[in-house]
């Protein structure tokens, strides 16, 4: 991912917003004790989210397999190192399985009383899993995955939707208030999770039947920049056509007039259609249109060298983008 100025998510940042939003930060944040927070995990999300908890005065110790340690934040040599003695862990990791991993090195070492804040995107099985490992051990646990992407991450601006108990909730507001502009707690653990899943199916299907349309609308002799009125305008509009628009030069600014440099990859929509496919499964739900938009971006991504390519050059299947 990069730092191409795109937001992928419900919130797209513009100058004046993200002044505002951290002059309202900094004013909340007077007064307000340091905290101590280990961050484990810091890539293209992981990194800017944590610049943002230090440039609010907090204390930030961080650890990262592979990547280097951002200026103003403690490096720390393992992430048992990192935890010890921190109020708050927070892990921005790749997927579930290195979550679980993550979590059976920290947690027996974790402060008494303090909470583990997973913002990855994972499956709502290790979400649950690690919530319930953190309860073995008398600590507190949030799944709290992110919508916004790197320039949210960067901005301050993501949005948040947490799974856990309302007591470890209100303890990690103002947290997740530095990092984002928007929070929703959605249920217990797994129920952020849950909701992420949901989001990203809907955006992964919708953005290849805006794709199909913008092919249908060339075969049918109609002018793209018409079809873009009418529909972003009526009962076709959605996030996908109206903000992210995949036709390049049609719409605002996003990635499709950049060279489908991402904002989103699609290998992580790819990641997030499979996570929503075996939550289905588990679930015994039917899900046919967010199955076939899962197979649509294997393909993408596994033979028509979409990888690294952002998720609306998709739009690349059907026309000659
Ligand atoms: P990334 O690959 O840039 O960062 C992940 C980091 O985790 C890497 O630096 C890697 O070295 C580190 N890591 C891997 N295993 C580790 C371990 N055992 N201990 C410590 N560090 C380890 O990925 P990213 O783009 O920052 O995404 C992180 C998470 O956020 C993913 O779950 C992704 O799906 C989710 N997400 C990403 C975006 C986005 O736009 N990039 C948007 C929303 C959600």
């Amino acid at each position: 991912m990069d730092n191409t100025g795109y937001a992928y998510g419900s919130v797209q940042s513009g100058i004046d917003k993200t002044c505002a939003i951290r002059a309202l930060k900094s004013a909340r944040l007077r007064g307000e004790q340091s905290l101590t927070i280990a961050f484990i995990g810091l890539g293209n999300m992981g990194a800017p989210m944590a610049r943002n908890l230090v440039a609010a005065g907090h204390n930030v110790t961080g650890y990262d397999i592979a990547a280097p340690c951002p200026t103003g934040i403690s490096p720390a040599e393992s992430a048992e190192q990192a935890v010890t003695k921190k109020e708050f862990v927070i892990t921005m990791l790749p997927n579930g399985a290195i979550l679980r991993q993550t979590a059976a090195q920290i947690l027996p070492i974790m402060a008494q009383g303090s909470i583990l804040i997973d913002c990855s995107t994972v499956d709502i099985d290790s979400a649950r899993a690690v919530a319930h490992e953190a309860e073995m051990h008398n600590l507190g646990f949030v799944d709290a995955p992110v919508s916004g992407g790197v320039v949210g991450a960067e901005n301050g601006t993501l949005t948040f939707m947490a799974g856990g108990d309302e007591a470890h909730i209100k303890h990690v507001w103002p947290l997740l208030d530095i990092m984002g502009s928007r929070r929703v707690h959605c249920g217990q653990a797994g129920a952020g999770q849950a909701a992420k899943i949901c989001n990203n199916m809907i955006a992964g299907a919708t953005m290849i039947v805006t794709c199909e349309a913008f092919a249908l609308a060339d075969g049918l002799g109609l002018d793209r920049q018409k079809m873009f009125e009418v529909v972003s305008a009526s009962s076709g509009q959605s996030w996908s056509m109206n903000v992210y628009c995949p036709a390049t030069g049609i719409g605002p600014s996003s990635p499709s007039d950049n060279d489908y440099q991402p904002g989103f990859a699609s290998e992580l929509m790819l990641k997030d259609l499979r996570l929503a496919r075996q939550a289905a499964q588990s679930v015994n739900t039917e899900t046919p249109i967010g199955t076939l938009a899962m197979q649509i971006y294997e393909e993408f991504v596994e033979k028509e060298a979409g990888s690294g390519v952002d998720f609306s050059g998709v739009m690349r299947k059907f026309t000659s983008e």
